[in-house]
């Protein structure tokens, strides 16, 4: 196999730099993927600035992978070469556990992350195990696929897991690449959605992909009149907020479900956890039988990502654009 050719880290917030690496030998559960498109998640950005300290020098980014299988190892069955795929956060798992057992491999203690410790999908081609491999559906177009991989599979995965449905009033915390994709899966399980922005310009675009309501999470009195009344919060920003008031606009025995992740820890109140019996959970991605589910429902109900494109080459310019909060709503990669 010749060289992975990509854009590497070298050091925290550095520039991405062209970057060559050996594969090695082709294991024989894995499979290597020729790269057409990668999505930037904003998860990303928090690794090459190392911000959760796990990041290794030098790595390539990239866990939102489209592209076509160009090899397969000894002992791959499910895949085959020329077929369109995708591949997110996670590589691999131990597949013996408790939690790999019952089909729950992002809670894996041995879960391995596609750019962590390991070469991502800013590049031509990536390699992973089979299992955490999919087929994408005919319906959904390469480029719009690309974000569902990590940034779809993470907001569809808490809403099934707390049953949002038509009697939902579902609120979702910042309209990025997360979050403009959980405003469009709220709806299609029928929920009433409410979209919490700081950034005012995009309450028609929020209104388009779905939204029921807008907030402007900057106006304390809006933030106020939404009191008691969401049932699920889905938050996805990267900053810090005022947690407190979203707890407040739960409604008794409703969640706030962290997906992003600020910088700070969260400081709340216990009182309206336990006057309400309201919950502050979180969620990892999905599970490999999620992620496949999440494609299948995106491709019949019609939701898509909106993107901005750039060529692989133009990789810092996209993170930049990304970190100023100026794509709407997702930068793919093209090769
Ligand atoms: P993104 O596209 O950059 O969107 C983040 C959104 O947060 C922005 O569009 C903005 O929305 C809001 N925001 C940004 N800076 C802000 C600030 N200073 N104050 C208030 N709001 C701000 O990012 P993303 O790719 O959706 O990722 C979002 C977060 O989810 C990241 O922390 C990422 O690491 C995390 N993530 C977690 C998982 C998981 O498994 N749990 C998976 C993927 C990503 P408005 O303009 O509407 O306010
Ligand atoms: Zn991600």
């Amino acid at each position: 196999m010749s060289l992975i050719q990509g854009l590497a880290a070298h050091a925290a917030g550095a520039q991405l730099l062209t970057f060559r690496y050996d594969p090695g030998e082709l294991g024989p559960q894995e499979v290597e993927i020729g790269i057409s498109h990668c999505g930037i998640c904003h998860s990303d950005l928090h690794l090459i600035a190392n911000d959760w300290g796990i990041s290794q020098y030098p790595f390539i980014p990239g866990h939102e992978v489209i592209g076509k299988i160009v090899a397969v190892g000894s002992e791959v069955r499910s895949l085959t070469v020329g077929q369109r795929v995708g591949l997110g956060w996670q590589s691999n798992s131990c597949g013996q556990c408790e939690w790999c057992m019952q089909g729950l491999e992002n809670l894996c203690a041995a879960s391995e992350a596609t750019c962590v410790h390991r070469h991502g999908g800013y590049a031509n081609r990536v390699r992973a195990n089979a299992r955490f491999v999919a087929p994408i559906p005919d319906a959904l177009p390469s480029e719009q696929a690309a974000p569902l991989l990590c940034g779809g599979i993470t907001v569809y995965s808490p809403m099934r897991t707390h049953c949002v449905n038509p009697s939902s009033r579902v609120g979702v915390v910042g309209i990025g690449g997360l979050g403009h994709l959980a405003i469009q899966f709220a709806r299609v399980f029928g929920a009433e959605v409410i979209a919490f922005s700081s950034s005012t310009a995009k309450e028609d675009e929020a209104r388009q992909l779905g939204a029921n309501h807008f907030v402007n999470s900057r106006e304390t009195k809006a933030m106020r009149e939404v009191a008691g009344s969401l049932d699920l919060i889905l938050s996805t920003v990267n900053a810090n907020e005022e947690w407190n008031t979203y707890i407040q606009a739960l409604r008794p025995t409703g969640t706030l479900c962290m997906v992003g992740i600020p910088p700070s820890p969260m400081a709340i109140q216990a009182l309206p956890l336990i006057s309400g019996i309201r919950s502050v959970t979180g969620n990892p991605i999905g599970s490999p039988s999620r992620l496949r589910e999440m494609l299948d429902v995106a491709g019949r109900h019609g939701v898509q990502a909106k993107t901005e494109l750039f060529a692989m080459g133009q990789a810092n310019e996209a993170i930049e654009k990304v970190k100023k909060n100026k794509v709407r709503y997702r930068a793919v990669l093209i090769n």
